[in-house]
């Protein structure tokens, strides 16, 4: 059957500009974005451990640490991270003939990092799945929103790479494992954002020998009691409902974080609960990050409703239409209030 092809060939225009980037380049760096997720971390390790196969010289490099829970998807790939380690990545931003970029639309996400790669001569290529990305930042751009993942992309793309020729076997599994992580987290166990080419890259790296149960496990079901139990808190207690905007909202506060032993990452998927509420659309959680000196935001919708906009116009953010985040400064108290008040503008009523 056909089917297969056709769906690649849908989604990949042209391999032919990357494999020739690939085969040129001599020091390869791969980054991901700000606090990085499991798509962040899948598709940078896939990327690395692939290129390295290849014999190329390549670096992994994340502005932010990872969270506890993902820390196992970069085993052994020679992660860096800025925050960490500033002068290690500053050196191999600079030593970089080529900068690949995955899993963010502009440098910006990068963060600490914005500056260096945007001044940098390197031949920069971004894998993406957000909506509209700043083209005018890199030399090679392939973007699609219609795949689940970053992750989901890139698999497309090492299929057709010459080495790989359509072949599932011929990537390792240091290379499929973090594929496989990425989609995983980023479909929320394929709940969301999958369509047929999503399955069929499922179907692949299964027969390839991923362990889904494993992976499974080691990401969705190794929380700590305490995680459990501030959900509890901030379910009960915590979650509002804005009547006539079918929204709720939960705000969690660093007192509480501190009460709740908070690592990140707890708070991963809470966002997405209240949508299970018959009739409400849209669902935001705010976080206060002492830390960081902000309020970050992470909005959820059901088909329909526009989140992209939401925190692109109201949350110094972006993302997807039924998921995106962004940032505030404000005290957690006045969040009820703004919130409100950005519902009010955006719908007009
Ligand atoms: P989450 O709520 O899981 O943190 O993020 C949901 C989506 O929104 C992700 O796809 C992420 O890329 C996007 N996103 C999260 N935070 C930001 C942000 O600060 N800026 C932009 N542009 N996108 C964000
Ligand atoms: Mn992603």
């Amino acid at each position: 059957m056909q089917f297969n092809t056709l769906i690649i060939l849908d989604i990949i225009p042209d391999i032919r500009p990357l494999e020739a980037i690939v085969s040129k380049s001599r020091r390869v760096v791969a980054v991901s974005h700000f606090k990085p997720d499991g798509d962040a971390v899948g598709s940078l390790t896939a990327c690395c451990n692939y290129l390295r196969s290849r014999g190329v010289d390549v670096t992994p490099v994340l502005p932010s640490p990872l969270a506890e829970y993902l820390q196992f998807v970069a085993e052994g790939s020679g992660l860096l991270i800025f925050q960490d380690d500033e002068d290690a990545v500053n050196a191999a931003i600079a030593a970089a003939d080529t900068i690949i970029c995955l899993d963010f639309s502009g440098l910006s996400r990068t963060e600490y990092l914005q500056e260096q790669i945007g001044a940098s001569k390197a031949v920069k290529v971004l894998i993406d799945h957000h909506a509209s990305q700043d083209a005018s930042e890199f030399d090679l751009v392939y973007a699609s929103t219609e795949v689940s993942s970053t992750c989901e992309l890139l698999f497309w793309l090492l299929m057709q790479m010459s080495d790989v020729a359509g072949d599932v076997s011929r990537l390792g599994m240091d290379v499929v494992n973090p594929l496989y992580v990425g989609m995983m987290t980023d479909t929320n166990n394929f709940s969301n954002s999958v369509s047929p080419s999503t399955f069929e890259m499922g179907a692949a790296l299964l027969r390839r020998g991923v362990d889904k149960n494993a992976l499974q496990f080691a990401v969705l079901n190794n929380h700590s009691e305490p995680r459990m139990r501030l959900m509890g808190h901030l379910l009960k207690d915590k979650m509002q409902i804005v009547d006539g905007y079918d929204a709720a909202y939960m705000v969690l506060t660093a007192e509480e974080k501190q009460q709740y032993s908070f690592k990140s990452g707890d708070s991963e998927g809470l966002v997405n609960m209240p949508l299970t509420i018959a009739g409400i659309r849209i669902s935001a959680f705010f976080t206060e990050c002492p830390d960081d000196g902000y309020i970050r935001v992470s909005l959820r919708s059901r088909p329909g409703t526009d989140v992209n906009a939401l925190a692109r116009a109201y949350f110094n953010g972006g993302g997807h239409v039924n998921a995106a985040g962004g940032r505030l400064w404000l005290k957690p108290e006045d969040v009820p209030a703004y919130f409100l008040k950005s519902l009010q503008e955006f719908f007009g009523k």
